[in-house]
């Protein structure tokens, strides 16, 4: 999981331990480095004198601490020059190293290694090139050290002279200031080196989280501001698993949402103007029908009994046309607004089709159409229906089947209804051989006040909305339908509905 990926809470928790961890680590590695720059022979003479005490080798470190002890014995020692004493004890030690010890005083020499005379560690002084004091003096392989000791009483010379010592010699010679200094400088350095990179992991870490935290709200600003200022169609853009993250998923959905309902209320709009439109014009052309017979009758052109009865019987059939009109936009209307009552019942759709179409047929036998009825369903058909609802459904696929069959009289109209079951679906095909519909019309003939060229020129064929009132009728069922269609060849309307278990569907409870 990426840092962006976390929770707030665990990133700011996860930046925190980092600013301290990074910094201590790196401190640690410092020293560590440091530390191995010292077995590498390289670093501090301290690290040197204080390695070199665990070798076999004899330091200048080890032998300053030996010439210290046994000055300090000299001063503070009254008891020196006996026996156990730690100038005997060093001096032995020199001894053992090869090296020779002699103290002398005022009064001649007040100590010096055994079988060994005092001109021979002259000799060895002189060899060495020792002259004045003090001298600490390393060559290859061998070491002098001369030094005036002060007491209060008293003023010793010391001399250690070792031409050759038995031990090999390593390391390089430093003072207790020098290492003390070198160690105030590694000091002062890994406290600068820890501050920098106390700052410089905060300030890396804070940027990051912040950056984290930051581009998603400046996304999300920018696309409040876009949407704001009406556009729709910008997306935030970012997308991590923490709560930012889904803060801008919920965003980009609300805005999906919003899109989706702006468009929705455009499209009312426009719905809403062109019913008006088709409203205003469908009534117009009755109006005016009946304003014409009217002023016919008035005007004394229908002067004949005969000719009068035909003006009324044409303004009564103009206005039952007006009428159905009316009952169909307030039918749609009632629909839109969710207002008109569905009683569903459970009804198996092959008998129910059956019974239908035995009730049909003389209607379509009168306008010259041969109505069939094909089961192919290989069960039983269980829909939930409302059957006035569905029969003003088929009444109207029988209307137009009617309306838009062919003049030609060689040509025998029919109409064939087709049930069938495909994946959990009921189907009613709907198949006639009119003059069809346009391929391309096929989505277009459900819209409001939509009708065909044909339906057109004829101003009694219909007023376009029987089928949108269909298609609001079949998802209010929870079904759909659809057409297909070819000019001169006829047309299918597919009705769909979902198919209903029989027992869980007619039992109460459910
Ligand atoms: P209308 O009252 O005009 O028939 P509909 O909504 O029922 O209104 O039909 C819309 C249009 O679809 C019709 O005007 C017609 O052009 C076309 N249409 C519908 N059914 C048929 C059909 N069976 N054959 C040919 N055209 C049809």
């Amino acid at each position: 999981m990426k840092l962006k990926d976390l929770p707030i809470r665990k990133k700011i928790i996860f930046t925190n331990f980092m600013m301290i961890v990074i910094p201590v680590l790196i401190v640690l590695l410092m020293i560590g480095g440091i530390i191995i720059g010292f077995f590498m022979k390289e670093g501090s003479g301290a690290a040197i004198a204080v390695l070199d005490t665990m070798s076999d080798t004899v330091t200048n470190y080890q032998l300053q601490m030996m010439v210290d002890y046994i000055n300090e014995d000299i001063v503070e020692n009254e008891n020196a020059f006996e026996q156990g004493s730690i100038l005997n004890e060093m001096s032995k030690q020199f001894e053992e190293m090869g090296a020779s010890v002699m103290i002398t005083d005022e009064t001649g020499v007040r100590y010096i290694s055994p079988d060994i005379s005092e001109d021979t560690v002259e000799a060895q002084m002189d060899s060495l090139g020792v002259q004045d004091s003090p001298v600490f003096l390393r060559t290859e392989e061998g070491f002098a050290y001369k030094a005036i000791v002060q007491t209060e009483e008293d003023t010793f010379i010391m001399n250690v002279a070792a031409p050759e010592l038995a031990y090999p010699i390593g390391g390089d010679y430093h003072t207790l200031e020098a290492i003390k200094l070198q160690i105030k400088i590694i000091l002062v350095v890994i406290c600068a080196a820890a501050v920098i990179i106390i700052i410089i992991t905060g300030i890396v870490l804070s940027k990051n989280l912040s950056r984290t935290i930051l581009t998603p709200v400046q996304k999300l600003g920018k696309a409040t501001a876009a949407i704001r200022s009406g556009d729709l169609d910008h997306s935030v853009g970012y997308s991590s698993a923490d709560e930012l993250g889904q803060v801008c998923v919920e965003f980009d959905k609300m805005r999906e949402r919003l899109k989706e309902s702006v468009s929705m209320e455009t499209r009312y709009v426009q719905q809403k103007q062109e019913m008006i439109a088709g409203i205003s014009h469908d009534l117009s052309t009755p109006i005016t029908s009946i304003k014409g017979y009217v002023s016919g009758i008035l005007d004394g052109i229908a002067d004949t009994p005969e000719k009068r009865k035909r003006y009324l019987c044409t303004i009564y059939d103009t206005a039952c046309d007006m009428e159905h009109m009316v009952d169909n936009l307030f039918l749609l209307s009632k629909l839109d607004m969710d207002k008109t009552p569905f009683y569903s019942e459970l009804v198996e759709m092959g008998s129910y089709l059956a019974d239908y179409c035995s009730e049909l047929r003389p209607m379509m036998q009168k306008n010259d159409i041969t109505l069939a009825f094909e089961n192919r369903c290989t069960s039983l058909a269980w829909a939930k229906i409302d059957r006035m609802q569905l029969g003003r459904v088929f009444g109207n696929l029988a209307d137009n089947s009617i309306k838009y069959k062919k003049a030609d009289e060689c040509v025998k109209s029919r109409v064939n209804i087709v049930l069938c079951q495909e994946n959990g679906l009921i189907k009613i095909m709907w198949i006639d051989n009119g003059i069809g519909i346009r391929e391309e019309e096929a989505k277009q003939i459900f819209g409001r006040f939509y009708r065909g060229d044909s339906a057109r020129s004829n101003a009694t064929k219909g007023s376009g909305l029987g089928l949108s009132i269909a298609r609001r009728i079949m998802g209010h069922m929870g079904g759909n339908i659809s057409a297909e269609g070819r000019q001169g060849l006829g047309v299918a309307i597919t009705v769909t509905l979902p198919e209903r278990e029989e027992k869980s569907e007619k039992n109460p409870d459910c």
